[in-house]
C-alpha cells in the first residue's frame, strides 16, 4: 500500500478522534466545543510532525504554516473540523487532511517551495450550534459583527461570547483576526461534494465555478377565518384556497427557467404555516416560505419577480391581501477564473475525470473569495449523503484529491 494511503487512514482517525470511522452516532463537535478543540489541538500536532508552525489567531482559527521567506508571500488551503449534531467524519475534516497531506507530499519528496505555505483549520463553520456559520472565515476577511454576534445563545442558553471565552478566546480582540489583503496571494478548500452528481457520473474531481447563495421569502397570504359549516362557499375568504397555487406556480416555472437557460435555478416553498389550522375553521392566514438559489443572480430575481407578480394576481382574483417579505438577499459567490482552469487542467493531467460545477451549499471559501482569488475542489460522498452518521468518501477519493493539491502547489507554489 502506498506510503501516503496509510497516513491519510491513519489522521482520518487521528483528526476525528476515533478508532473507527463507522459509528452510529456519527460525530458531534460543534463550534467553540471542546471536541472541535480536541480535533484542533490534533490539527496542530500532525502539522508540527510535518515542520509547520502552528498558532491559534484571536478567533480561534488554526493556522501551520510552512514558512520559507518571510518576505515571500503566502498561499493557504483549509477547511473546517467541526460537524453538525450526529454528522459525519468528512464534511470539512476531509479538506484540512488533504491539505495537510499535500504539504506532507511536497516534503518527502523534496520539493522547495517559493512561496510560504498555510492550512487553516476554520473554527466553528456550521450553523448548528448558534445558527450563524462560518464564524473562523468572517473573522478572517473581517466581515465578523461583534454587537450582532454577541446576544446569540446556543439552545442551553450560552451565548456566542461566553462559548467563545471558555474556549480560550479573547472576545475583545476576535476582530484582530483579520487577515489584510496583501498578506495572502491566494485560497484553495477542498471538500466533499455533498451531492450525487459527481458519483451518478462517475467523476473523481468536481472544480466548482460558484457558490449559489439563496434569496428567501415570506409569503403571508391574509382572508377572514370562518365557520366551514355555515359560510357559503360564495361568501368565504379563504387565505389557503387562494395561495395554494403559488405551490405548483414556483415549481414550475423553475423548471421552465431551467429549459431556456444554460444556467440552473431551484425554488422550493420549503415552509408553510396554517392558521388557525383547525378542521371546522376556513383558514385566515397561510405563511409560506420560499428558498431560491442559483449562481446566476439575475435568474434569482427574475424567480422572485414572478412570485410578486402572481401575489399581486392572487390578490385580484381573490378576496385576500398578500404580503412578499425578502427574508434574505445575498448574491452568490463567483469563484476565480484562472484558478479554476488550472485545477481542471492540473486534475486532467492526473487522468481524473473532473467537471465544472456549482455549489449548493455554503463553505468558508465563500468569504475567502470576497478577499483574495479562490477556489473550491470538490470529491465525491457515498449517496451524496452528508451531516449524517453515513456520510463517506473512500481514501482513494482522499488520495486522488490530495494529488491535485500537490499537483497545483507544485506549479503555484
Ligand atoms: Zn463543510
Amino acid at each position: 500500500m502506498d506510503l501516503i494511503t496509510l497516513w491519510l487512514e491513519e489522521k482520518l482517525l487521528a483528526l476525528n478522534g476515533t478508532t473507527t470511522m463507522n459509528r452510529p452516532d456519527g460525530f458531534t463537535r460543534l463550534g467553540f466545543s471542546l471536541e472541535e478543540k480536541k480535533a484542533h489541538s490534533q490539527f496542530a500536532e500532525i502539522a508540527e510532525e510535518l515542520g509547520l508552525i502552528t498558532y491559534q489567531d484571536e478567533a480561534g482559527n488554526r493556522w501551520a504554516v510552512w514558512e520559507v521567506d518571510q518576505q515571500a508571500p503566502t498561499i493557504a488551503m483549509g477547511s473546517h473540523l467541526d460537524t453538525v449534531h450526529s454528522g459525519g467524519g468528512y464534511d470539512g475534516l476531509a479538506g484540512v487532511l488533504c491539505a495537510l497531506a499535500a504539504v506532507k507530499q511536497l516534503k518527502d519528496c523534496a520539493f522547495r517551495p517559493k512561496k510560504n505555505i498555510a492550512v487553516i483549520s476554520f473554527i466553528s463553520e456550521e450553523s448548528a450550534r448558534f445558527g450563524i456559520s462560518t464564524i473562523g472565515s468572517k473573522a478572517i476577511i473581517g466581515e465578523l459583527h461583534k454587537a450582532e454576534l454577541a446576544p446569540i445563545q446556543d439552545s442551553d442558553g450560552i451565548t456566542v461570547t461566553q462559548a467563545m471565552e471558555d474556549y480560550g478566546i479573547d472576545w475583545d480582540r476576535i476582530e484582530q483576526a483579520e487577515v489584510p489583503r496583501e498578506n495572502l496571494e491566494f485560497f484553495l478548500e477542498l471538500h466533499i461534494e455533498q451531492g450525487s452528481i459527481l458519483e451518478k457520473n462517475h467523476y473523481d474531481i468536481g472544480v466548482v465555478k460558484g457558490i449559489a447563495c439563496p434569496i428567501r421569502l415570506i409569503i403571508r397570504a391574509q382572508g377572514t377565518a370562518n365557520h366551514t359549516g355555515t359560510t357559503p362557499m360564495d361568501e368565504r375568504k379563504d387565505a389557503f384556497v387562494a395561495i395554494a397555487p403559488l405551490v405548483t406556480f414556483v415549481y414550475e416555472e423553475a423548471l421552465k427557467m431551467n429549459e431556456n437557460n444554460g444556467s440552473t435555478i431551484v425554488a422550493t416553498v420549503s415552509k408553510a404555516t396554517l392558521k388557525p389550522n383547525a378542521m371546522n375553521v376556513i383558514p385566515s392566514e397561510v405563511e409560506l416560505g420560499i428558498d431560491i438559489r442559483s449562481v446566476d443572480d439575475d435568474l434569482k430575481r427574475i424567480m422572485k419577480e414572478k412570485i410578486i407578480d402572481f401575489c399581486q394576481q392572487v390578490e385580484q382574483k381573490h378576496p385576500v391581501t398578500v404580503e412578499v417579505q425578502t427574508l434574505v438577499n445575498n448574491d452568490s459567490v463567483l469563484l476565480d477564473e484562472a484558478m479554476q482552469t488550472k485545477l481542471l487542467q492540473v486534475s486532467e493531467r492526473l487522468g481524473y475525470k473532473t467537471m465544472r460545477m456549482d455549489s449548493g451549499a455554503g463553505h468558508d471559501v465563500m468569504n475567502m473569495a470576497k478577499r483574495w482569488p479562490s477556489g473550491l475542489l470538490f470529491i465525491p460522498c457515498r449517496d451524496g449523503l452528508s451531516h449524517h452518521p453515513k456520510e463517506f468518501t473512500s481514501i482513494e477519493n482522499l488520495e486522488k484529491g490530495t494529488h491535485v493539491l500537490v499537483e497545483f502547489l507544485r506549479t503555484e507554489a
